[in-house]
């Protein structure tokens, strides 16, 4: 008897030394389970997805890929529509001009007012808004407008995000107040979330506690993964390397495993686009190649 518990005590303590040695990763997803969830509302897949740039940062490419030279960089400031048959999806909702100065901090950056116009437009007229993330570049579009109620009536928020703009935002402007807060459709999920035919969110915190990135498989078969701000360039992507931006606190081992997975979907997904918020070269690539198209509709 005694012999049985000493061995039982024995391999609990084994089983615990391998389950140490082998921590579990940080972060990881599964693209077969994602693209599950994503064809689990029936309806027709969306058709062609479209990007708009309505502003931009110049950071040196060091600040967005960790060790990289200090090389001049055009960070483009973008929102994403997905167009179905019968209406459209905004992912993410620009910004204003006031929210657009405090990144800059100081310095006069580019703000291309009639494209802040269209994309002001498109929300509008958008059956649903999602957000990658709470950071005033994304969601001020929805916070700061006089149709503010209109807007977040057919915002979708989760739980996390709505947490952040109320206790810890980016920047006064877009901090929710209770009553605010409560007009929004808020949801809350572990792992994968279906939030239209053919497409799913998938939480990803890192860059900042609520944020997520959309697959999307349109009708045609191509599959997208909108990565929001989880690499600024691909290069952090191609390379496995996060950012080195002082003014941003990251969940580091997060990023790498969120990194690792658009990576491998890179690699061994050739069906797949990674598509990120920020990256002006990979914009103007995809737009080239037809993957994006360049205005919204
Ligand atoms: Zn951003």
């Amino acid at each position: 008897m005694m012999c049985k518990t000493v061995l039982a005590l024995v391999l609990l303590v084994v089983g615990a030394v391998q389950a140490a040695a082998q921590p579990a990763p940080a972060w990881s997803a599964d693209i077969k389970d994602v693209r599950h969830v994503a064809g689990l509302l029936p309806g027709a897949k969306p058709l062609r997805i479209n990007v708009l740039k309505f502003a931009e940062s110049r950071r040196t490419k060091n600040f967005s890929i960790k060790g990289a030279p200090k090389d001049p960089s055009i960070q483009a400031r973008t929102a994403f529509q997905v167009v179905y048959r019968d209406g459209t999806i905004m992912i993410d909702s620009g910004m204003d001009l006031q929210v657009h100065k405090f990144f800059g901090r100081g310095v006069e950056e580019p703000y291309f007012p009639d494209q802040a116009k269209e994309v002001e437009r498109a929300v509008r007229a958008a059956r649903m808004i999602v957000m990658t993330h709470e950071h005033g570049d994304h969601v001020a579009g929805v916070i700061r407008t006089p149709q503010f109620a209109e807007l977040a009536g057919k915002t979708i928020l989760t739980r996390t995000q709505i947490h952040t703009l109320m206790t810890e935002p980016q920047m006064p402007e877009i901090k929710l107040t209770a009553e605010q807060a409560q007009r929004f459709i808020v949801i809350d999920y572990d792992k994968y979330y279906p939030i239209a035919p053919g497409m799913a969110l998938i939480k990803s915190p890192g860059h900042t506690p609520g944020s997520q990135m959309v697959y999307i498989a349109l009708e045609s078969g191509k599959e997208y993964v909108l990565a929001g701000d989880v690499a600024w360039h691909m290069d952090g992507v191609r390379t496995v390397t996060g950012k080195d931006a002082p003014w941003i606190v990251e969940d580091e081992p997060a990023i790498q495993g969120e990194l690792t997975f658009l990576n491998g979907l890179m690699r061994n997904e050739k069906n797949v686009t990674v598509v990120l918020s920020h990256d002006e070269e990979q914009r103007l690539d995809y737009i080239k190649q037809k993957a994006l198209g360049d205005h919204f509709e």
